[in-house]
């Protein structure tokens, strides 16, 4: 693994000997100092009210960030799509009556500088972890960049898709971990704890993990995030929704209020364990 660092191919993402950790800072958000951050909000933006009500609950549980999807990537092209401009707009008004910045998926390059004008933050998706045009226009735009790993992609590819955003101009870039597609079907995906530790060690962004995708069930999310805080992960990203049930994307996986507010206390007793705050 090292072999990446050797051969100079991602050198503004590796981690010099004695480097420190680069702070992403997001507003008052701090990715990579002493605090673990928690992210939280709906699968997908659908309506004005849900997303409201699921950034107070996410504030409410000690949340710093709102996530929530305007622009969904879906396997069938039957499903919900996401509210697309109008979603945007709810997650402006979110942040506006919380306070909380938010981070939101854009997924085509044509969008960036759209999503740009109003998110805090620019999510690249598992699925889009390679559309080297998308990374580069996400570089380009200079917001910070949360980079999802791809179900398929190794860590040094991971790797080397920040390298793009950073060659394309970009200066903050936090990697977050959402689980790998293997032989193991129990859960949606296996979460590769290892990946936060191997990631350390490679770069000197943040790297943050999202237990929910790779669950894949709510019952399974807590266990996960716990692990990732005690692994040294630098935040952790939760899907929750006011009304999981009625979940127009991601139900099963989106906690309900009161699981997200357990889910942050058990959370915040891992980070204080390893010396941390959440
Ligand atoms: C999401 O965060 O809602 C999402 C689609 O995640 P991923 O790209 O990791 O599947
Ligand atoms: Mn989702």
């Amino acid at each position: 693994m090292s072999d990446f660092r050797m051969s100079g191919s991602i050198p503004l993402s590796a981690r010099q000997p004695g480097q420190a950790t680069t702070v992403v800072q997001v507003g008052s958000v701090a990715f990579g100092g002493p605090g673990v951050v928690l992210i939280g909000g709906p699968c997908a933006v659908e309506g004005r009210d849900q997303v409201i009500r699921a950034a107070r609950a996410v504030r409410e549980a000690g949340g710093v960030m709102l996530r929530g999807g305007a622009w969904k990537p879906r396997t069938s092209p039957y499903d919900f799509q996401g509210l697309g401009v109008e979603g945007l707009r709810h997650l402006v008004e979110a942040r506006e009556a919380t306070g909380l910045p938010f981070v939101t998926e854009v997924l085509d390059p044509r969008d960036v500088e759209l999503v740009a004008a109003q998110a805090d933050m620019l999510q690249i998706g598992s699925r889009s972890v390679q559309n080297f045009p998308l990374l580069r226009e996400a570089g380009r735009s200079g917001k910070p960049v949360l980079l999802k790993r791809g179900m398929m992609t190794t860590v040094g590819e991971w790797l080397h898709a920040a390298e793009h955003v950073l060659a394309a101009g970009g200066r903050q870039v936090v990697f977050c971990e959402r689980g790998i597609r293997t032989f193991e079907p129990s859960l949606r995906n296996t979460l590769d704890v290892g990946s936060v530790a191997v990631l350390r060690e490679m770069t000197h962004f943040p790297v943050i993990v999202d237990p929910s995708h790779a669950a894949g069930s709510a019952r399974f999310v807590a266990a996960l995030a716990r692990a990732a805080v005690a692994a040294g992960a630098d935040g952790l990203l939760i899907e929750t929704h006011p009304d999981p049930h009625a979940a127009l994307s991601d139900a099963v996986q989106s906690l309900d209020p009161a699981q997200f507010g357990e889910l942050a206390a058990s959370c915040r007793a891992v980070a204080r364990a390893v010396g941390r705050d959440l």
